[in-house]
Parts: C-alpha cells; structure tokens; sequence
C-alpha cells in the first residue's frame, strides 16, 4: 500500500484501522508505505506511532511539501509488494474495495484502475470543471484519460518499474497509466465525504494539476497558433482581394467604420496573447524538465530494514 498523507491528523488513525483490518483478512503479507509530504500537523507522529505499533508500517518523509502525484511517486519508488495498492488517507478510497482489485489482479489485470461514479462531497463548480478538463484532454489528446479517474489504483510490479523509469516531473499519473496501455480492469465506487479536513487541492492547485495532464499528453494547443494565423491570413487574402477588385472594376475606395478596425484588432492580439502563454506554458516546463533535479527528496525512511535513504529520483 501506498498512501501521501499531508497534513491527515483528523483521518490517519480511522484510515489505518480500516484498512489494516481489510488487508489483515487477505492471505497475503503486506506493507503500508505512508509518504509524509511535508505534514505541519502531528500526521508524522502519528505515522510513527502507527509504525511502532505495527511492523507492517512504513514511512518516506520527504523534506517538504512536494504535492500528491510526487507524494505518490515517492511511494511507489520504495514499494516492494508484487501489487502495489496508491490510495488517499481521508477515506474517500474505501479500503473494502481491495479484496475486488486483488482479485482482478490475479485473473491478469496489470493495472486495476478505479472510478468515481459519485462524490457526495463536490460542488456543481468542481462537477462541471472536471467534465469539462476530461473532455477537453480527451479531444486533445491520443493517450485515453478515463474520466473521473481517481489515484486509487493496484499496479503490479511490472508497471511499478516502468512507471519509475518515467522520470517526468510534471506527472499526471493518470494519463501516464493509460499512456502504459497494460491490460486493465476498472472498478466503480461512490466515494464518500472525507472522514475530516478539508480537500488539500485548492482551486490553483486543480488548475495547474490540468495544465499538467493536458500540456504532458498532448502538443496540440501549440499547433492552434497555425491554424488560428492561416485561418487569419486566408481571410485577409479575400478581403484584399474584394477591395482591391471594388477600386479596379467600380472605382469605389472602401473606408468602413473603427468598431471593424478595433474589434479585429482586439481579436487578433488576444489570440496572439493567449498563443503566446500556451506556448509559455510548454516552455516553463521544459526549462523545469532539463534541470533535471530529483523529483523528490526523502529525509528519512523509517521501517525499511538496510535501506539508506537516497535522494529521490
Ligand atoms: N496529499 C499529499 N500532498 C499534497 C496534497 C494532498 O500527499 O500536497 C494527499 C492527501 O493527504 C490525501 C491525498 O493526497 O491523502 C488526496 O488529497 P485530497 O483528499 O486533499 O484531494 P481530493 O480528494 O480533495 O481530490
Ligand atoms: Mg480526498
């Protein structure tokens, strides 16, 4: 099991009692990898104090607050199991949905993904952003992105390994899965409330995590810009020509008003303006891409017998 936790002080002791009495129920031995991901609150001692208790515990601490899909990466990068099970800390992942996926694993899924069919906790806001950024990134992109997918997933060894050589920084686990193309098996699940807290991904946070996914898996928008500036100059091509042909053949000089002038002004800087932070946004990424730096770093690893820590990867 892989499990970010940030800041779960409220959740963390329910979740681990929950779930370590499913995965007790199970024949086969387990380990639970918390990942602290820079936690201000007590989510660390607790973590500890989980691990004291029970020797299936495991803990990464990273340094400071590198966000969940790194929290995860981080988690699967110590992982030993044959399977490994990356699900959230707040319960909103029921852990009585395992024994399902451990048993789709062994009939031969590599990967078992898991979907939301409903979320008793999100708004209208979040409901039609969230329809709206998987439209989009499916239209836009060649790799499938299920909707509504959670990071609520078994992955088998194989898949762990591949993902780990994967080593881009901007990662949107979701389409690098599906990106995989493993033979998969999907199970719904209605999820509920968060146990308590509140959800850690803000309005900048969800905005910049579908930026990611879409700017990762697809290099179309930088092709809008051609299409957009042909469609442009096609249209100025007759333009000049109707004008031109006005003068020649009926000897009339066409002088229209300043809203057309303004207006198409306007329009065409501001599609030069977005353009131009579409292809900034690929730019900031490549620039974060070549530096090349660890995409995590761990400060301690607790429970993992012989294991020094390593920088992350
Ligand atoms: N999380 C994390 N680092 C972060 C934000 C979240 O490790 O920077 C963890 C969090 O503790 C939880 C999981 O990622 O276990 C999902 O976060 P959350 O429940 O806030 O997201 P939501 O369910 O609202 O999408
Ligand atoms: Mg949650």
């Amino acid at each position: 099991m892989v499990v970010p936790v940030y800041n779960e002080e409220e959740c963390l002791p329910a979740f681990h009692r929950e779930l370590s009495a499913i995965l007790r129920s199970q024949v086969e031995p387990y380990e639970i990898v918390y990942v602290d991901d820079g936690s201000q609150d007590r989510s660390l001692e607790l973590v500890e104090s989980l691990r004291l208790s029970d020797p299936n515990v495991r803990a990464v601490v990273l340094t400071r607050n590198f966000g969940h899909q790194l929290a995860l990466t981080a988690g699967l990068e110590f992982s030993r199991g044959e399977a490994v099970v990356t699900m959230d800390a707040d319960l909103q992942h029921p852990p009585s949905l395992i024994p399902r996926m451990l048993a789709e694993w062994r009939k031969g899924a590599r990967v078992v993904s898991t979907v939301r069919t409903d979320t008793e906790d999100i708004g209208a806001c979040k409901r039609l952003t969230s329809r709206l950024f998987y439209g989009l990134i499916n239209a836009l992109s060649r790799t499938p992105v299920q909707p509504d997918a959670a990071d609520f997933r078994l992955l088998d060894r194989g898949a762990v390994e591949t993902l780990r050589s994967m080593k881009e920084r901007h990662r949107f686990l979701r389409g690098m899965i599906g990106w995989l193309g493993l033979p998969e098996a999907v199970i719904e699940f209605s999820a509920g409330r968060r146990a308590a807290g509140a959800s850690k991904y803000t309005w900048a946070r969800m905005f910049s995590f579908a930026a990611d996914g879409i700017v990762s898996f697809s290099t179309l928008p930088l092709k809008a810009a051609l299409i957009l500036g042909s469609l442009a100059l096609g249209l100025c091509g007759l333009y000049a020509g109707y004008v031109v042909y006005m003068f020649a053949f009926h000897g009339v000089l066409l002088i229209k008003g300043w809203a057309s002038t303004v207006l198409l002004t306007m329009f065409l800087g501001g599609c030069q303006l977005i353009l131009l932070g579409v292809t900034g946004e690929y730019i900031g990424r490549i620039y974060e891409e070549i530096k090349a730096r660890p995409l995590f770093l761990v400060r301690e690893l607790r429970g993992f017998a012989g294991r020094a820590p390593e920088p992350g990867r």
